[in-house]
């Protein structure tokens, strides 16, 4: 009799053993060890890793609290909020600050000259820190205080003295956020159109017009916090068939062996095309799984017999 498993241990693979040892952060808990996916290896099967990306992007920035330990905050919403914008050393834009996480996480990376450590710099003026969170500082009547001390947030009269306090070109910060203000006060974005989908709007402010994500950074103080390329999931993962068994290279199936949710290497090929493109197909696969497993054949509903 064959024993079946199904290896759903969550994954820092080997490839985000790599973004680990590059100093990338991650999100998941440390239960999420990948222990399955090690054991799935072991036994012959194949770990796919030609997806778009090896990982579910998404912008970190890492906080260190009172107690000595450091943690992660996830930049979700405050990159849409107007009068902040995204930079990175070379003190240029590089994306739609307003777009989806994966987005943001995946046009650092590109942009980020080879060789050079992959991070950017989330940047305000002092009316967005006292009216929108940055990260994970909040605005009023929460005091920035505590996240200046610990360094989580870089403070400086000008944009110049912010650049060179961030190690970022002071000049080219100069003229990037320059350029950005004369645009924004039009509304405007010419170079990435911040603003311009839904999208972008939902998560911006409804009360700031003529586009809710798009606002000037003129009064200082100046504001930053260093984001780096995390991720909260992985797409790298097992090779499975259309019933979520393992396979090796050869593409035969191991027998009794399944894998689902991030042990799994991802449906989507390493694209993020919406929120919840992680937990959707880790449940279907597993769903799947657990049908083979148990021999069933008919669907629940109307007991008619389902493809093989
Ligand atoms: C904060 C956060 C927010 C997220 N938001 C979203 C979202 O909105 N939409 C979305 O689609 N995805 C989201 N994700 C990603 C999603 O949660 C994960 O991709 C998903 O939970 C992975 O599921 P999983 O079953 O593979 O692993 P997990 O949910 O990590 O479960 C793995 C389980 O295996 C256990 N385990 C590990 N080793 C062993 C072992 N040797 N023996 C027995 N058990 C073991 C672990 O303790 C754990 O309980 C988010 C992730 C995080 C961290």
């Amino acid at each position: 009799m064959i024993t079946r498993r199904l290896f759903a241990t969550s994954t820092p693979s080997s490839e985000t053993k790599c973004l680990a040892k590059v100093g990338w952060p991650t999100w998941t808990p440390p239960e999420a060890n990948g222990s399955g996916l090690n054991m799935a290896l072991e036994v012959g099967a194949k770990f796919k890793t030609d997806l778009a990306s090896p990982a579910a992007w998404c912008p970190l920035s890492l906080i260190k609290y009172p107690n000595g330990t450091e943690g992660v905050f996830p930049h979700i919403m405050d990159r849409a909020k107007p009068g902040s914008i995204g930079v990175l050393a070379n003190g240029k834009r590089f994306v739609n600050e307003a777009n989806g996480y994966y987005e943001y996480v995946d046009a650092m990376i590109k942009a980020t000259p080879e060789g050079q450590p992959v991070n950017s710099w989330q940047i305000a003026d002092s009316r967005f820190v006292r009216k929108y969170p940055l990260g994970m500082a909040k605005p009023l009547p929460v005091p920035l205080t505590p996240y200046l001390l610990n360094g989580y947030l870089q403070k400086g009269n000008t944009i110049e003295e912010l650049a060179e306090k961030c190690g970022i070109d002071p000049p080219a910060l100069a003229k990037t956020v320059k350029e950005f203000n004369e645009n924004a006060r039009r509304g405007e974005d010419p170079e990435f159109g911040l603003g311009e989908t839904p999208f972008n709007r939902y998560g911006g402010d409804p009360k700031n017009t003529p586009n809710p994500s798009l606002g000037t950074l003129e009064k200082g103080p100046f504001y930053a916090v260093k984001v780096l390329p995390g991720s909260f999931g992985t797409f790298a993962g097992i090779d499975v068939d259309e019933k979520s068994r393992v396979r090796t290279e050869s593409g035969d199936v191991i027998p009794g062996l399944y894998a689902a949710g991030n042990d799994q290497a991802r449906v989507m090929g390493g694209y993020y095309p919406a929120g919840g493109i992680n937990l959707g197909p880790g449940l279907t696969f597993g769903y799947v799984a657990a049908r083979d497993i148990a021999g069933v054949t008919t669907y629940e509903d109307d007991k008619t017999e389902a493809p093989v």
